[in-house]
């Protein structure tokens, strides 16, 4: 009876059982391995009986690009068309995303006037960088940080007030660390394919043509210019769904409160060990975070272990706060704080902007949700206390909200979570690592895939999308 078992239930793992479920049937078991008794990883909605919902990990989904579209296709494919929140590329949302900067926000330039303006922090309209751009020489390095790639191409400003944000936006991590090459391939590819950011964003070489759309729901995003989205009932709607429907499939088995405790090969198969039981697994999918994955292997496997174990992740506290009537001064996606400004304080999503079918249905309220630590966690213990306590961090966040958008009043609500270990961080040479895990693999005859957010892409549509194209590959080896 050929056996996969996949480890985590987190969106990747859940994605990558869907797709064993819907296209084969070479394997006659799916077992999934859940530590937690909650399925959806950090995918977690909270739902309040009047209609509020907190997002403790993503709240929206972009609809571009080959992940994008596939997530798409996905939800239609559940049956949740229906069910979608659909943020236009003309709502206030997509059009203003603010800096913190000496003392107030600043709106990011946006569409062509923002580029031909010069706004402040900046000293000089963006146009002036993006024209000089193409006539810049590539590198001949074969990686390099996010921040010296923009300063490179498009000046110390843009990669100060702009990258060095947005890294803390998307991974909470350092601009001066992170790989322009894994965390961002799109830019990376348009420098070393087509020479130049702006030229190959324009016109693309063949290679990264723009990807078809088959699905009603994605001709839809396109055709109503999707800047992003969510669910009706928050984004653990996703999740439940997979679940739901794995549920239907009598050849897959989701197992929670199960941690997998080791995996190790024999005879070409992997031995899954679980709450005293050993799983005999022909393949096994592994959305585990990489270090965790590593503690799982057994001292043999020792140059795959290191690997594994030198991919980093961040921990981030995440403190959803509510207030009472409309208290936002401005209307926007939300603002970011350069780690010029405040390393422990990453930044404050604007929830009831984007989403306000999220607002309780009772009353006038704002949801807003802080982000703080990542890859400046000391400052953050520094401040708070080793142990992050929920009311330290909860008070700061309070504290942050009315410094930074004078709202003065207490919340009516808040929810804290340190997500420990939640963003794995792709260092400069993370390709390298990727590139060792990979061949050693091959070398070792494991029957083991590396999906997740810890290899090729943090978003969920990344996890999702690579969770597919893995279960294609090893279904058709
Ligand atoms: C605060 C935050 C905000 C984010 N915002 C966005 C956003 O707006 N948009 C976006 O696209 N992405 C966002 N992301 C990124 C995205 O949510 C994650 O990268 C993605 O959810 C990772 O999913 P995963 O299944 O790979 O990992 P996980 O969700 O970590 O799932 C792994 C699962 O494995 C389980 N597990 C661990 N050890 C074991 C074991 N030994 N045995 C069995 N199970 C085990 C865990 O309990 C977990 O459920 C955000 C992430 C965070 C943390």
């Amino acid at each position: 009876m050929p056996t996969a078992v996949v480890l985590g239930g987190g969106v990747s793992g859940l994605a990558a059982a869907y797709y064993l479920h819907r296209l084969s049937t070479k394997f006659s078991k799916i077992i999934l391995l859940e530590h937690q008794t909650r399925l959806g990883g950090w995918l977690h909605t909270t739902r309040y009986p009047d209609g509020a919902k907190f997002e403790h990990g993503p709240r929206s989904f972009r609809p571009a690009g080959h992940s994008g579209i596939n997530t798409i296709d996905l939800v239609e494919e559940l049956g949740l068309s229906d069910q979608v929140l659909a943020m236009p590329m003309s709502h206030p949302t997509t059009k203003f995303r603010y800096i913190y900067v000496s003392g107030r926000c600043h709106a990011l330039p946006s569409g062509l006037g923002g580029v031909l303006r010069t706004l402040s922090p900046f000293s000089k309209p963006w146009v002036f960088s993006l024209a000089s751009e193409p006539f810049r020489a590539r590198s001949s390095e074969e990686d390099e940080s996010v921040d010296s790639f923009i300063r490179r191409r498009l000046g110390p400003e843009i990669a100060e007030y702009a990258i060095d944000p947005m890294c803390r936006g998307i991974y909470a991590g350092n601009s001066r660390e992170l790989s322009v090459r894994s965390c961002f391939p799109p830019l990376y590819k348009c420098e070393s394919e087509d020479g130049s950011i702006v030229r190959g964003m324009l016109w693309p070489s063949k290679g990264r043509q723009r990807p078809e759309r088959r699905s009603k729901l994605s001709k839809r995003a396109r055709d109503e210019r999707w800047a992003a989205w969510s669910l009706r009932d928050g984004t653990s709607q996703l999740t439940d769904t997979l679940v739901t429907q794995l549920s239907e499939d009598p050849r897959v088995e989701v197992r929670v409160g199960s941690p997998c405790e080791a995996v190790t090969p024999t005879d070409g198969k992997l031995q899954v060990v679980t709450q005293g039981e050993t799983i005999q697994a022909d393949h096994v999918f592994s959305s585990l975070y990489a270090a965790a994955l590593s503690s799982l292997l057994p001292d043999q496997l020792v140059e795959l272990k290191a690997f594994l174990s030198s991919i980093p992740a961040v921990t981030v506290a995440v403190v959803n706060l509510e207030y009472s009537g409309h208290v936002l001064p401005a209307q926007g996606f939300g603002h970011l704080l350069p780690s010029s400004e405040d390393g422990k304080m990453l930044g404050v999503v604007y929830d009831s902007c984007a989403f306000p079918e999220h607002d309780r249905q009772d009353k006038p309220s704002t949801r807003l949700t802080v982000m703080m630590g990542g890859a400046w966690i000391r400052e953050l213990v520094s401040e708070v206390g080793s142990d992050l306590n929920e009311n330290a961090l909860t008070s700061l966040a309070v504290k942050g909200v009315q410094d930074q958008l004078g709202i003065v009043d207490s919340p009516s609500r808040s929810i804290t979570k340190v997500q420990r270990n939640c963003i794995p961080q792709y260092l400069v040479g993370h390709w390298q690592k990727l590139a060792g895990i990979h061949s050693l693999t091959e070398k070792t005859n494991l029957p083991l895939s590396y999906i997740g957010s810890s290899y090729q892409g943090a978003s969920v549509n990344d996890c999702i999308y690579n969770a597919k194209l893995e279960v294609e590959r090893v279904l058709s080896s």
